[in-house]
């Protein structure tokens, strides 16, 4: 979220989106969904589904999927055909749990629930707006504004009034949303965010990632489109385009890290390009050395690709510990610190008496790249040469994948040769943008009309950052960025 009150607790970050209909057990099965999605938010989870008798029924919690929704008693006081879940990753304060979602309202209409990935740049300036108008927000995520356009909207339809509401909102959404007669699916104009259609037996499926569709069986259909409206009901999807058309912008953040490495975005296997970039990085930064070790779990995919390419063996010179919760390395910054190291230590049979290559995803604040040098260096390491497969990044995202303010990025403030000094490195080198865009399968970055929002790397925002223009906007607050 780009512009909020600092005692705003709870920004909307970073989700995944999972709905079906006339699917049997539909809860059942958007929790597995939600659990396939858990990468894009561990912070809180929620699903709401519509009964035969047509009631709707909603859990919410905090905490993973599994927790939240492994009683069976959870699941059996959802029942239905219909349902839609989201996760939520936040990141500062407390979560409230009024800010879970899918978020749920009583229309004129009917029931109506709605869970979206991305974040509007515009939320605070309608928010304002509508509490002129009298609308009362119960929470203080930038998705409620939804809810109210579509509550005060004049259209008749409940489509219609969403469209409405669609086209009085900037920034990056990807819903799932439900009520009485349909399961819908919305993409923002530019596509920013991913948001998949699959088939499952009679049913359908929406969902942020193919990996999503793969844990409950199945089958993929097709990406919806950028600035598509997919309206799911008892004659199957139809598809409704009420914006005019613009070149998309996807994230290209989704292919370096964000996306589970077992999706395919955008026709595009993620593992495939992150072991793509991995090779583009070895082209452009070669450097002699023993062994090339990739900073898990991210770095994994790009760290094979780099070995290939470089004819450097490859090994797992860093073993991650996947039990640590986030909730014990979260509270305290000291604490926060410590995290690093009981996540990841050195496995020092591969790098003791070696010129060792560091693959990781990206640097933010540089917290993790400091700690991974040393801690190499102290297993033994004669050279340490840190690769990123990423380009630097310059510049905080302000459609749902939560960075820290520049002030705070490591490459916003300092050169890369600066950078390798402060993070302790022999060498350290990034890809290029125009890598990247070879890497996933673009001739290089098209200055005048880049395929992909790249901001966080270039600057170049390509949807207005309304609230965060605005003359009065407060202070941005630090954020934390997942540990
Ligand atoms: P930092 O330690 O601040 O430099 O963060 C870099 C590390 O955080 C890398 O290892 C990335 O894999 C990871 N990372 C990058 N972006 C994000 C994000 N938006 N949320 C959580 N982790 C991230």
């Amino acid at each position: 979220m780009t512009a909020r009150p600092p005692a705003d607790d709870k920004p909307h970050e970073e989700c995944g989106v999972f709905g079906v209909w006339n699917v049997a057990d539909a809860a059942a099965v958007v929790a597995l969904g939600l659990h396939a999605l858990q990468h894009r938010g561990q912070e809180a989870a929620g699903i709401v589904a519509l009964g035969d008798d047509g009631a709707f029924r909603a859990h919410k919690g905090r905490g993973l999927v599994g927790d939240i929704f492994s009683d069976a008693k959870v699941i059996a006081g959802l029942p239905g055909r219909a349902a839609i879940g989201h996760n939520r990753y936040a990141t500062t304060g407390e979560t409230a749990i009024r800010n879970v979602q899918p978020l749920y309202a009583d229309f004129a209409f009917g029931g109506f629930a709605v869970a979206h990935n991305g974040n509007l740049t515009n939320a605070m300036t309608l928010k304002r707006e509508l509490v002129q108008r009298g609308c009362l927000f119960q929470s203080s995520t930038d998705s409620e504004v939804f809810v109210h356009l579509i509550a005060i909207s004049r259209c008749s339809t409940v489509l219609d009034r969403l469209i409405d509401a669609l086209k009085q909102v900037q920034g990056a959404y990807s819903l799932a949303a439900l009520h009485d007669g349909a399961l819908i699916g919305a993409r923002d104009p530019l596509g920013v965010r991913p948001l998949v259609l699959g088939r499952l037996h009679e049913g359908w499926v929406i969902a942020s990632e193919t990996c999503a569709l793969d844990i409950v069986g199945a089958s993929f259909v097709r990406d919806i489109e950028p600035g598509e409206i997919v309206v799911v009901d008892g004659s199957g999807p139809r598809s409704v385009k009420p914006f005019a058309a613009v070149a998309s912008r996807f994230c290209i953040f989704e292919h370096i890290y964000f996306a589970r490495p077992d999706s395919v975005v955008e026709g595009t296997p993620v593992y495939a390009a992150r072991k793509r970039i991995g090779a583009e990085l070895a082209r452009e930064a070669p450097v002699a050395a023993d062994v090339v070790v990739p900073v898990p779990d991210s770095g994994v995919p790009a760290a094979m690709g780099y070995a290939a390419e470089a004819g450097i063996p490859f090994e797992l010179g860093i073993i991650r510990n996947h039990y640590v919760g986030r909730t014990f390395i979260e509270p305290t910054d000291q604490i926060r610190h410590l995290g690093v190291k009981l996540k990841h230590s050195a496995n020092r049979a591969m790098i003791e008496g070696r010129r060792v290559i560091l693959v990781d995803d990206s640097i933010v604040r540089g917290t993790t790249s400091r700690k991974i040098v040393e801690m190499v260096r102290n297993a033994g390491a004669t050279e340490v040469h840190m690769r990123i497969s990423s380009p630097p990044t310059t510049h905080s995202c302000h459609y749902g994948i939560d960075t820290p303010e520049r002030a705070d990025l490591m490459a916003a403030n300092h050169s890369v040769a600066e950078m390798a000094r402060i993070i302790g490195a022999d060498s350290l080198a990034f890809i290029s943008l125009d890598g990247l865009y070879r890497a996933v399968g673009r001739a290089g970055r098209d200055a005048a009309a880049p395929a992909f929002c790249d901001a966080c790397f270039t600057g170049d925002y390509a949807i207005p950052l309304t609230d965060r223009e605005r003359p009065d906007a407060p202070p941005a607050p630090r954020r934390k960025l997942r540990a």
